[in-house]
């Protein structure tokens, strides 16, 4: 899909948002994201992780459950400050999007 550079911000804080409830793996954040849309495979959904990682907003280790082995993210508390800067942003970009009536711009 062609929009997709449209979209790599807000797949980014769905995670985010979501890693601040508690850890997440890969696997289940590609199981979410569907339910909101969005169709990632892990070759698409793996190097966002890393990036978050990559700039400190999240932490990961990996963990062990019998012969699986999985990674698990955990937001730092740079993550969450860069998350509630990002809702900050966020909401005002909402209030534009399906606000704008009161203000007379609408077309
Ligand atoms: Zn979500």
């Amino acid at each position: 899909m062609d929009d997709r550079d449209l979209y790599a911000g807000l797949i980014r804080l769905h995670v985010l948002h979501h890693a601040a409830q508690a850890p997440i793996y890969g696997q289940e954040m590609i199981e979410e994201l569907a339910h909101h849309g969005y169709q990632l495979s892990p070759g698409t959904l793996y190097p966002v992780l890393h990036g978050l990682e990559k700039k400190g907003y999240l932490k990961s280790t990996q963990m062990r459950e019998g012969k699986i082995a999985r990674r698990m993210y955990k937001m730092t508390p740079r993550g969450r400050r860069a998350l509630e800067g990002a809702k900050r942003k966020v909401r005002e970009l909402f209030g534009e999007l399906f606000h704008e009536s009161d203000s007379g711009a609408e077309r």
